[in-house]
């Protein structure tokens, strides 16, 4: 769609996209904000599992959570950028391992500040979230078209894999394109990261259900693992993402 044919008050998609490659994102894609209905069963089942064990703040703000605009008066559009970061490999006898994630700079600064960039240049309000809120980040870049849930339920890109942190800017205006939500599950019959899981079926309960009270990454951070069920990690836990085959 030419310039000429945007009303004012409509975002073009093409100009978001450029500016998120120009910040420095390495994936964007723009979805309409809204009620996340499909997502409301499942995120209180998953509570009432207690599979979020002590993460209480995923009790509150479920209607958040939930839909957005009631995050962002009015609404209308969340733009979804990505940013690769690179793996970092350990022999398979370390005792010492610290998460990909943990290794760069911290990125929600970073995320944030290239969210904040695209937000002063397009000249547009609204606000970026990087962690801060309560958000299904997850489901909004499915819908945004980034790639899907994998097994171990995570965002997977065709691209990066899950080797990607996610940032987001909920606008007010309206965008002349969205994306499509990304097809179904590209895993098949790959069942590669439950495999890979030091915690196995106790962590990864379901495909693309995870039940944190078992997983390494989060006894890591509460401070409540031991040398035992660690297994040589002490912050996060990488073996479900360097096990999947997208992200090699
Ligand atoms: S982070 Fe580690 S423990 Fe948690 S699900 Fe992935 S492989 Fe399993
Ligand atoms: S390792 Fe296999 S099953 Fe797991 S998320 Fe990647 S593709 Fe899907």
């Amino acid at each position: 769609m030419s310039p000429t044919h945007v009303p004012p008050s409509m975002l073009e998609a093409s100009r978001i996209k450029s500016l998120a490659t120009e910040v420095g994102f390495d994936l964007c894609g723009i979805t309409t904000a809204g009620f996340l209905d499909g997502e409301e069963s499942h995120l209180r089942e998953w509570l009432e599992a207690g599979c979020h064990g002590t993460l209480g703040y995923m009790e509150r703000n479920i209607d958040k959570r939930l839909d957005v605009s009631t995050l962002v008066d009015g609404a209308r559009s969340v733009i979804v950028c990505a940013l690769h970061y690179p793996r970092v490999r350990y022999n398979a006898t370390a005792t010492d391992k610290i998460a990909s994630f943990a290794c760069i700079p911290d990125y929600h600064k970073t995320v944030k500040e290239k969210l904040h960039q695209m937000l002063v240049q397009l000249g547009v309000s609204g606000r970026a979230f990087v962690d801060s809120a309560p958000l299904l980040e997850k489901q909004l870049a499915i819908n945004a078209g980034l790639g899907w849930r994998g097994r171990q339920s995570l965002l997977i890109t065709p691209e990066f894999g899950p080797w990607v942190v996610l940032g987001e800017l909920v606008v007010t205006e309206v965008v002349d394109m969205y994306d499509e939500p990304f097809g179904p599950s590209r895993c098949g019959q790959c069942r590669a990261c439950v495999q890979a899981c030091p915690a196995g079926g106790r962590a990864l309960i379901q495909d693309s259900v995870l039940d944190v009270r078992h997983c390494v990454s989060y006894l890591t951070q509460q401070g409540s693992g031991n040398s035992e069920n660690l297994h040589g990690w002490k912050w996060g836990c990488d073996e479900c993402l360097n096990a999947c085959p997208y992200g090699k």
